[in-house]
């Protein structure tokens, strides 16, 4: 039996990494989530004959309420909560861990039961440490992201020091877990051997999870998100050690590996390091706001923006937040038709941050069946820029920001952007003169050849539908 599910979990790890592959790809997305969820359920039915398993009763409760939960939370969350959510699955994903390693632990103390060997025993403490901070980290980065807490940076002096003592505390409280239950070193409490050590590495991953993400501000919780996710990656990875389970281990390893790229890409999309992520404090009012932006904002009517639409020969929109906010991406499409039908060429230009998650205006536009060609990514479309006759900014923001390339006290300068500013005119759709995510004035509101169509986007754009369709 063994070797059939060594055979399918090999089978289901080339599915993840074939299914990750193909997610690359709006065309190949969808098969690809299919393929590694196909590969997932496989690895999962096989594990369930595994040897080791001696009761099914609890296996079925947790099946019931994980599968209760998942059907919930993907059917009930809206898009612009996604983050969110994904922010507390990483949570459960880091808690599962942490369990996980706390269970082999205690049941290693029953009579009879074999005692750790020192690879379980370095893998239980890593599945704790980085399954706790993840934990809470999550938690936060949940809470912060849900505006249920303030989302600014929470700084006080000395709290790199603080940090350093509550990870040489874990890792010291590591060791002593490893010399107690190795019968190295006297015990100190009357409990168990390890049930101090592992108790006061459990309490120290939660303060540290928590004091790991409070320094970091709203803005960049998407970035700690992707990174916890990783975390979470690697602490399933390091439980699949503590209890031998190869497909963990692999599954565990490529969360993490693909969680650590996809914080790369996006710190690169928005110029920035890690470091400067997780220590800058970016967001606190200490930080730099840049520039006040000079001209003067121009509204346009919707009548007078379908003139100009009307005579266009191309026409770009570049989807934000505000676009998922609103939920304006079935009438954008039904506008770009319209205007495809009037003869102008129609294309979407998507920013790598644009919206709160990676892809997010990718999803978005998928789901209301845009054509694959037309979504052009940020490089390709700013050297087409200059030529285009209306840029159509649809609830970005920051994406957008000229001050990126310009003011070099702006906290977004060298963040690679969209030059919705190059074209012949630009239309901003934005309900008010709010900044975007990142907190700062954009100078494109301002600019001769821009005009601010005001209001919700979805309605907007809908009057510009029926302006076309003359109704
Ligand atoms: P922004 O957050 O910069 O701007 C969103 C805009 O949408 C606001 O100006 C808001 O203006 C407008 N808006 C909100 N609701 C509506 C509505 N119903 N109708 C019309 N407009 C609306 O979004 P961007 O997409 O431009 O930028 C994303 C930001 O998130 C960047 O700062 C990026 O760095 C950050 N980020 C994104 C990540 C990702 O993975 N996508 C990761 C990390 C960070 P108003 O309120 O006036 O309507």
């Amino acid at each position: 039996m063994d070797l059939i599910i060594n055979l399918v979990y090999i089978v289901a790890a080339i599915s993840f990494v074939v299914g990750l592959k193909m997610m690359s790809k709006p065309s190949a997305a969808r098969l690809g989530n299919f393929i590694s969820a196909l590969g997932m359920l496989s690895a999962v039915v096989v594990t369930l004959f595994s040897k080791g398993i001696v009761d099914y009763q609890w296996i079925a409760l947790g099946l019931l309420i994980g599968t209760v939960i998942g059907i919930f939370a993907a059917r009930l969350v809206a898009m612009t909560k996604m983050p969110e959510m994904v922010a507390l699955f990483n949570g459960f994903g880091g808690i599962a861990s942490l369990l996980v390693g706390w269970a082999v632990f205690h049941y290693s103390l029953g009579a009879g039961a074999q005692s750790l060997d020192s690879l379980q025993t370095v893998t239980i403490v890593l599945s704790v440490i980085i399954g706790g901070v993840t934990f809470t980290g999550s938690l936060v980065a949940f809470l912060k992201l849900s505006e249920i807490i303030g989302g600014s940076p929470v700084l006080f002096p000395g709290q790199h020091i603080v940090n350093g003592l509550l990870l040489a505390g874990m890792a010291g409280s590591g060791v002593w877990f490893g010399l107690e239950i190795a019968g190295m070193i006297p015990l100190v409490f009357a409990l168990p051997a390890g049930y101090v050590p592992f108790l006061t590495v459990v309490l120290l991953s939660f303060i540290y999870g928590v004091l790991f993400v409070i320094p970091i501000g709203g803005a960049d919780m998407p970035v700690v998100i992707s990174l916890l996710n990783s975390f979470s990656g690697l602490a399933a990875c390091a439980a699949g050690f503590v209890i031998q389970n190869n497909i963990l281990i692999v599954s565990g390893a490529l969360v993490g590996a693909s969680g650590i790229i996809l914080t790369n890409i996006m710190c690169k999309a928005m110029n920035r390091s890690i470091s400067n992520v997780l220590f800058s404090g970016f967001g606190s009012s200490s930080v730099a706001h840049g520039k006040a932006a000079e001209g003067t904002v121009q509204p346009i009517s919707v009548e007078d923006a379908y003139l100009i639409l009307e005579a266009a020969g191309s026409v770009v929109f570049v989807p934000g937040y505000g676009l998922a906010v609103a939920q304006a991406q079935h009438v954008t499409r039904e506008l770009g038709e319209l205007l495809e039908q009037n003869g102008a060429d129609v294309s979407y230009a998507i920013h790598p941050v644009a919206g709160r998650m990676p892809g997010h205006m990718n999803v978005l536009l998928a789901e209301a069946n845009v054509p694959y060609d037309q979504l052009v990514e940020m490089e390709a479309i700013n050297t087409q820029m200059p030529t285009v006759d209306v840029c159509i900014v649809v609830g970005a923001n920051d994406v957008v920001n000229p001050a990126a390339h310009e003011d070099e006290t702006s906290p977004i300068y060298g963040m690679p952007i969209i030059n919705a500013d190059q074209a012949r005119t630009v239309f901003v759709l934005k309900r008010s003169m709010a900044t975007g995510f990142a907190g700062i004035t954009n100078p494109l509101f301002f600019r001769k050849n821009t005009r601010m169509l005001f209001g919700d986007a979805k309605a907007t754009i809908q009057s510009l539908v029926s302006e076309f369709k003359g109704s």
